[in-house]
């Protein structure tokens, strides 16, 4: 068997102990004598499992009581329709278009009412984060949209906007428990979990409990009412069973390396390590304004198309997979989620100031 250092965006890198005590658990769960991908969901064993995970999420990012964990399926995409059916009331709502994902989400947005765009960054393709401390939110807005880690772009919000009183409402996928958060800031968090925390087609949604209600749009399918998922504690249909299980471990893994504060300080470490390679450089350089970076996605270039591909190539071999960039913006872009180990990322830079050293013409 041999590993390599995945630098994927998603899905990504899981940490490895929790593969294999999955791998471990596969046949037999604890004496159930079968795999969690067997079992009930409706059973007391499946039920612990839930639970577990649900307070151990809490317990990590400090959820007050005041809101509702909800389990959600669809991955973040079916969030894009169900944030405007259920909070919509004014059928007004303002978007922040910081990278794609914004942007699809503001589109579907306008399906359902009016999404205004107040704020973009498509100028400088999504290079940057715009300076949201006095925008002109609509007086009528149910909710002020961002996606609050950039993951194609590599821009993260370090300042959350000021909504004048408005509903905050995030997508974290891509930077979820990568570091500790103010969850009475907002009124939803959500974010797919193949990113950071577990395998694809699941969402975790944390939800503001009165904005779960029963008035959602006219026409809203009964299984994209929060309420309905909220009310059956996540268990309304037959779940991602196995996906809350990998998730619940990962919960675990995170509590036992020292919590958010903790993984903030790894990741900050780990992104230092290439941003610093990245401004010494004279082959490659970052495309994000600094004060924006992310932790979690690191995209780069060497200026030359092909010179990239050479070093993706070249990379690959190396057993460094998956750090083409996205096919919307081309070079490479490493993601460095939680499960990435540091020393991922300092062979990595070893590896990218060997190719430095040996493509001197180039420079
Ligand atoms: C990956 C990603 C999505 C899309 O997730 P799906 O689960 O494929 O729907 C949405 N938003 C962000 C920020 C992402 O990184």
């Amino acid at each position: 068997m041999k590993r390599v250092y995945n630098f994927s965006a998603g899905p990504a890198v899981l940490p490895e102990e929790v593969l294999r005590e999955a791998a471990e658990e596969m046949l037999d769960y604890r004496g159930t004598g079968m795999s969690v991908m067997e079992m009930s969901h409706r059973s007391k064993v499946f039920e612990g499992i839930l639970n577990e995970a649900e307070s151990d999420l809490r317990e990590l990012m400090h959820i007050p009581a005041g809101y509702k964990v909800l389990f959600l399926q669809g991955g973040a995409h079916l969030q894009f329709a169900m944030i405007p059916m259920n909070l919509m009331k004014n059928r007004t709502a303002d978007y922040i278009v910081t990278g794609q994902w914004a942007k699809k989400a503001w589109k579907e947005a306008q399906i359902y009412g009016k999404a205004n765009k107040i704020a973009s960054s498509e100028d400088e393709t999504f290079s940057y984060i715009p300076d949201c401390s006095d925008l002109d939110i609509s007086s009528d807005a149910d909710y002020v949209y961002i996606c609050e880690n950039n993951t194609i772009y590599g821009t993260k919000f370090h300042t959350l906007p000021n909504t004048k009183g408005k509903i905050l409402v995030s997508d974290v996928s891509s930077c979820f428990l990568s570091e500790p958060v103010d969850v009475e800031k907002y009124g939803l968090i959500y974010g797919g979990v193949q990113k950071n925390i577990g395998p694809a087609g699941m969402v975790i949604a944390i939800i503001r409990e009165d904005l779960i209600t029963e008035d959602t749009l006219p026409g809203t399918p009964t299984y994209m009412k929060y309420k309905i998922h909220a009310d059956a504690n996540s268990l309304y249909n037959t779940p991602n069973a196995y996906c809350i299980y990998m998730c619940g471990k990962v919960f675990k893994w995170i509590q036992r390396t020292g919590g958010l504060a903790a993984m903030k300080a790894r990741n900050e470490e780990k992104a230092a390590l290439l941003y610093d390679f990245l401004d010494e450089s004279r082959l490659f350089r970052g495309t994000v304004r600094k004060e924006d970076r992310s932790l979690m996605n690191v995209p780069f270039v060497t200026g030359d198309a092909q010179t990239d591909a050479a070093f993706v190539k070249a990379a690959e071999e190396a057993g460094f997979v998956n750090l083409k960039g996205h096919r919307s913006v081309g070079g490479m872009r490493a993601s460095i989620y939680n499960a990435m180990p540091r020393a991922g990322v300092e062979a990595l830079v070893e590896f990218m100031r060997k190719f430095e050293e040996e493509n001197k013409a180039h420079v």
